[in-house]
């Protein structure tokens, strides 16, 4: 079994280091993630420009490579031969806040196991549901204990085609969770402002400012479990055809609309 780990925090981020450490239990592991943060970059393709890779090491010592390209590249690079033995798995995380309904769409951390399942190769997305009272000092190894029982499952039963497991930890002790739930995608609110400023030219500049999202906690979701303290393992497929609503948009006058 050989466990290819990447992050979309960076080569550097704790969550990372959590993953491949628990991931060396059920086999070979080779750490391939970029060199800074490109959370919420979504599925990324470099094309327009060179990507360079070099050998590093981990906070614990043991080696591994970055790239100046996103997660879906380390992936990429990884799977077309960058890494020369065979890939089992993909495991990407541990993402320090949680990747919960829309959000799956902007997240460099799923997008990296999307990017696996592309290449027929099984994908897997963590994400630990992060207190904002911790102020960035949060502790991974519970989810890491997590993230090890989940590949354990995805090893043993394999994923279908064109299908990932985002994967979403509550923010707990181990003797705190109350179990897995498999789940749907929730409904997440997003309370954006657009905050305008002015540099010093008084030329205005935009952040996408506002508070942080919340959402509906239905029981079924991934929004609900991890507020019961559950472990939310939702299945994702790369098809996003909507399926429910190809009937009526057939209905349409599409005779006259040439
Ligand atoms: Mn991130």
């Amino acid at each position: 079994m050989h466990i290819l780990v990447t992050n979309d925090d960076g080569i550097n981020h704790p969550g990372l280091l959590a993953l491949a450490q628990a991931m060396r239990a059920l086999g070979e592991v080779t750490v391939l993630a970029p060199d800074r943060n490109w959370s919420a970059s979504g599925h990324v393709k470099t094309m327009h420009r060179p990507l360079r890779a070099r050998e590093t090491k981990l906070a614990d010592g043991t080696p591994a490579m970055t790239t100046d390209g996103a997660p879906s590249d380390c992936v990429a690079l990884a799977i077309l031969g960058l890494v020369k033995k065979k890939i089992d798995l993909v495991v990407s995380g541990i993402n320090p806040h949680a990747n919960l309904g829309h959000d799956v769409t902007y997240s460099g951390t799923v997008t990296a196991a999307m990017e696996a399942s592309i290449a027929g190769i099984p994908g897997v997305a963590f994400s630990l549901e992060t207190l904002h009272e911790n102020g960035g000092k949060d502790d991974f190894a519970p989810a890491g204990r997590i993230a090890q029982q989940v590949a354990v499952q995805v090893i043993e039963h394999g994923l279908p085609e064109n299908t990932v497991l985002n994967v979403n930890i509550p923010y707990l002790q181990d003797d705190e969770f109350k179990g897995f739930r498999v789940t749907r995608q929730g409904l997440r609110i997003y309370n954006d402002e657009l905050v305008q400023r002015a540099d010093p030219h008084g030329t205005p500049y935009y952040w996408i400012g506002g508070e942080p999202p919340s959402g509906v906690a239905e029981e079924d979701t991934d929004i609900g479990s991890i507020l019961d303290g559950y472990i939310s393992i939702t299945p994702l497929q790369l098809d996003l055809t909507a399926r429910a609503f190809m009937r009526e948009l057939r209905s349409w006058e599409w005779e006259k609309a040439s």
